[in-house]
């Protein structure tokens, strides 16, 4: 509960950011600060030390940040998800819907196997579409998502609840409410 608190008290709000309206939560205070980028990387280390990965999923962008040093540390391979038309090899895609518009993730075909156990990170979740997406796409491979992972929830815009609804256990470091 103090690491949660410690993590919360160093993400910065920007109001009206991207678009007028949008409480921005920026986690850059955050990974600057060694002690406390650090705290919260114990944090997932704790969680998932026992968990048997095979590998650490992470959307793009911010969740290569994390998950990329979660996989280091629990000597397991890191995924990347990315935006549409960045990966080079074959891909799966799922295409999701925006407030304005929809946007496209996508995934190497052999970025894991079925059966593989993968934790699949980001580092906020909102309405849940990039989420469900990357769950998606980890699904089509055959892959056992053993959790989702964020730091940040933003539980009056539904995602946690949506993540939740599928049976999928969704793993929260604070929220903004
Ligand atoms: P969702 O698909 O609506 O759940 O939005 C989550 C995605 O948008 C994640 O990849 C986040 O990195 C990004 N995002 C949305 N709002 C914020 C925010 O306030 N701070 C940081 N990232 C955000």
């Amino acid at each position: 509960q103090s690491a949660s608190l410690y993590i919360k008290d160093h993400i910065r709000t920007v109001p009206d950011w991207p678009q007028a309206g949008i409480q921005f939560r920026d986690i850059t205070p955050l990974l600057q600060d060694p002690t406390v980028f650090r705290t919260l990387i114990d944090v997932f280390l704790a969680r998932y030390a026992d968990a048997k990965l095979d590998s650490v999923a992470g959307l793009d962008a911010r969740g290569f940040i994390l998950g990329s040093v979660i996989a280091y540390e629990l000597n397991v391979g890191f995924i990347p998800i990315r935006k549409k038309g960045k990966l080079p090899f074959t891909t799966v895609s799922e295409e999701y819907e925006l407030e304005y518009g929809s946007a496209t993730v996508e995934l190497h075909t052999d970025a894991c196997k079925p059966g593989d156990r993968v934790l699949l990170i980001d580092d906020l979740i909102a309405t849940g579409g990039t989420m469900m997406a990357g769950k998606k796409l980890l699904e089509r491979l055959g892959a056992t998502i053993i959790e989702a992972a964020v730091i940040v929830d933003l539980p009056e815009l539904g995602g946690s609840r949506l993540i939740e609804s599928t049976g999928l256990p969704l793993f929260k470091v604070c929220d903004f409410a």
